[in-house]
């Protein structure tokens, strides 16, 4: 399957010319990392991304413009991979990481991650080497109304190397709140996650879906997964202007994109981190879930 997507990245690369020229824009990309506390954050600056980072996603917004994930609407050099028969590999023509891709449901129905845990452990064990990302239709999804996933390669994934070996299930002094589930087993895995969405949607009171970010990569027979439960949207700063940043679920794995020069140049770990804070569940609402999904380990 890996191999397929390379063969696909090839026949696009010249088939298409938006997708070459947002290589060509990450190519140049420039990124700079920060120590924050123990771990490091890779700041990417990434002009092409200021559509994406300041996408109105209320439904009045979403239902005026043609959704650019239905396959009716693409354009006709854009070629899919068919990876199973609800999900379809596309390129993404905004490159954050390599060998960003964008999968998407053949149907235009809303952005859930009920139902679709499973398909997304799937995807990441089709797909060896690339981590598989779901941003909730309320924090990060700029197609909130058409179900999909994306995915990038593993060769920049902060998260994994900052977890690496840890087993318990959240991830102290991390300046983001995030539950950690490792599982060889799918099923399993799907039912702790499950659990997990509903204990948030009910501390949260946000139903059908708390807002969530979440990861999944698959590696020696096990998936990892990160499970970040968010408290809002946007943070202030990108209301006021001062940062033109809105952190989604590739962010909050370690690689921090920021569309603008002068953020890009102007942007501290210590901002960095209050974002993370106040973006990501708070710590009594997080621990409260914590302990309960602990109890019934
Ligand atoms: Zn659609």
């Amino acid at each position: 399957m890996t191999y397929n997507v390379e063969e696909l990245f090839q026949r696009q690369i010249h088939a298409w010319p938006q997708l070459a020229k947002g290589l060509e824009g990450l190519a140049q990309a420039k990124t700079r990392s920060v120590r924050i506390d123990w771990f490091d954050i890779f700041i990417r600056h990434i002009p092409h991304r200021m559509a994406s980072t300041t996408a109105p996603v209320d439904r009045e917004s979403v239902a005026k413009r043609p959704c650019f994930l239905c396959a009716g609407n693409l354009p006709p050099e854009e070629e899919g991979l068919q990876f199973d028969d609800n999900f379809t590999i596309y390129c993404n023509p905004f490159p954050i990481v390599d060998r960003h891709l964008t999968i998407a449901h053949r149907e235009h129905g809303s952005q859930r991650i009920a139902n679709q845990f499973g398909n997304m452990l799937d995807l990441a064990a089709g797909l060896e080497g690339y981590f598989i990302v779901y941003n909730g239709p309320e924090c990060g999804a700029s197609a909130p109304d058409h179900m999909h996933f994306q995915a990038g390669s593993r060769s920049l994934f902060p998260i994994e190397k900052d977890t690496a070996g840890m087993t318990r299930l959240t991830v102290p002094n991390y300046a983001r709140n995030v539950f950690l589930f490792r599982d060889r087993d799918r099923s399993a895995l799907i039912d702790r996650m499950d659990r997990a969405i509903d204990l948030l949607a009910e501390t949260t009171s946000k139903r059908p879906e708390p807002m969530v970010n979440i990861a999944v990569f698959h590696a020696r027979g096990e998936w990892v997964t990160y499970l970040f439960p968010r408290g809002k949207h946007r943070p202030q700063v990108f209301h006021t202007g001062e940062l033109t940043v809105s952190p989604a679920s590739i962010d909050l794995c370690g690689i921090f994109v920021v569309p603008k020069a002068e953020h890009f140049e102007r942007i501290t770990g210590d901002a960095i981190a209050a974002i993370f804070r106040e973006v990501t569940l708070s710590d009594d609402r997080f621990r409260e879930v914590a302990a309960k999904l602990e109890s019934e380990r």
